[in-house]
């Protein structure tokens, strides 16, 4: 079986490759089993070595990468090439904390206590197509410097950048069998790897349906599992913001990545008062928006991933659905959309309560700051969001009550590789990024010695 790479932005085919089934599956397991003990006992400062010199790897070919990454997934190139150095910075962090896990030593009687984190093992980690590089690598780093070996199984539509990961790691020197990459689909390939006995954890970022089936079929063998699933963030618009920054900012805070974007705010909630100034300054920004070619440098946003995503996306923007007002999208070939607000929505409709995925954002307005939390909250997920107000202490107060894993204050940026990134509720379980994500990749080891 083969599998056809499609450029989303011209339709046209860019790569055919071959179609891992379970067969490959087992393969890459056995083969990161074989690979495990060695990779296990190579010393902290090897280890850090050539994770380091994959971090420069990543540095070195970060212009092909991003244009892969762009090319493949239809993300404007320089946010691809933003997108490139995180992934050499974050291999870079954790080459840095291979020697900083340490264990404990606790008073006990009759004897010394000490704690050890111990690898794992193998580690699957099945990823999403819209971040491909990014999110492999929030994973590939903390899961290697902890010791581990990895089966890598990216989203069918966009394995390319993984493969050429793959290559980077073995030229860096880490050895053969650490880091496997299977390319195949989610149903075989993905849930052989959470069954498969030899697995020991599995690190998943996806839909929160496909999530939930995960955990079903890791429980069987009680697994770890990390679960990074989906969001409905709530951007929080406070009359006393600086409103036409808040404006300015919102449009690529949903319509990054074409809203493909598991933290894209694609709910902002006003305040009344405020709906009228800030839909007036929202609508130049968004009218403004640059979207078109994504390996044009000026490019903001690109188009959706595939044809039947279009059509779902599509769906949330019927005829009964309040368009306020839309941005551009080119004419022909390519998966466009044209960046969409609704307004006003009422937090019950679906384009409240779904994830769209899309670039439609839903303008949803609120009296005061208790109704504006119960909104935000009024979800099943709590991924990431944003409070926009001038004043601090509401500021904290509101976020202290938010059910989110990730809040920025007048700002609307996520993810940095130094702090924990992760989901409450049915966003997921775990955090990744940060030394917070050393704690997932390894099992904590209690030793007692007698000294009687
Ligand atoms: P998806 O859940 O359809 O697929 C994700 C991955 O799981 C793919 O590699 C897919 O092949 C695999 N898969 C599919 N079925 C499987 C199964 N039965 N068993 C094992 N693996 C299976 O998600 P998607 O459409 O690729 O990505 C979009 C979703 O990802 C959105 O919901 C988005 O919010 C979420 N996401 C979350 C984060 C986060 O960090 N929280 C980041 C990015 C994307």
């Amino acid at each position: 079986m083969t599998v056809t790479v499609v450029n989303p932005a011209t339709e046209e085919t860019i790569a055919t490759l071959d179609e891992a089934g379970v067969e490959e599956a087992d393969a890459a397991v056995a083969r990161a089993k074989a690979a495990f003990p060695g990779w296990r006992d190579v010393t902290p400062r090897e280890r850090g070595r050539l994770l380091r010199r994959l971090a420069t790897l990543v540095e070195e070919n970060g212009e092909g990468l991003a244009r892969i990454e762009s090319q493949n997934v239809g993300k404007p190139i320089a946010g691809a090439r933003g997108e490139v150095a995180m992934v050499a910075d974050v291999f870079h962090f954790y080459a840095g904390a291979v020697d900083k896990k340490h264990g404990e030593t606790i008073p006990v009687a009759g004897g010394v206590d000490m704690t050890f984190r111990e690898p794992l093992g193998v580690v699957g980690l099945i990823v999403p197509w819209n971040f491909p590089l990014n999110i492999s690598s929030w994973k590939l780093g903390p899961a290697l410097a902890c010791g581990n070996t990895v089966v890598l199984k990216p989203a069918e539509l966009t394995p390319l950048s993984a493969l050429e990961l793959a290559r980077l790691a073995l030229e860096a020197g880490i050895p053969e069998g650490v880091l496997n990459v299977v390319n195949g689909p989610g149903r075989t390939v993905g849930e052989r790897i959470v069954e498969h006995p030899d697995v020991a954890k599995v690190a998943f970022t996806g839909s929160t349906e496909i999530g939930r089936r995960v955990g079903e079929i890791a429980s069987q063998s009680v697994k770890r599992v990390t679960l990074e699933l989906g969001g409905k963030s709530a951007n929080v618009v406070f009359a006393d913001a600086d409103l036409e920054k808040a404006a300015a900012s919102a449009p690529l805070a949903v319509f990054g990545n074409a809203g493909q974007d598991c933290c894209a705010r694609s709910r902002i909630l006003v305040e009344r008062s405020a709906v009228e100034p800030f839909l007036e300054a929202l609508e130049r920004e968004v009218k403004a928006l640059r979207v078109g070619d994504p390996l044009d440098d000026a490019t903001q946003m690109g188009p959706l991933i595939s044809a039947d995503h279009r059509e779902k996306v599509a769906s949330y923007v019927d005829d009964d659905a309040p368009v306020a007002f839309r941005g551009s999208a080119p004419d022909g070939p390519g998966y466009w959309f044209p960046p969409t607000v609704l307004s006003p929505v009422s937090n019950d409709d679906r384009a409240a309560r779904e994830e769209i995925f899309g670039p439609v954002a839903a303008v949803i307005p609120f009296d005061d700051e208790a109704e504006a939390v119960k909104i935000a909250n009024d979800t099943v997920y709590g991924l990431s969001g944003s409070i926009w107000t001038r004043d601090g202490a509401r500021a904290l107060r509101v976020a202290r009550a938010l059910e989110i894993g990730n809040i920025s204050v007048n700002s609307n940026s996520s993810v940095r590789v130094t702090t924990p990134f992760g989901g409450f509720k049915q966003s997921g379980v775990g955090r990744e990024l940060g030394p917070f994500a050393l704690e997932h990749y390894t099992e904590l080891k209690n030793v007692f010695i007698s000294t009687s």
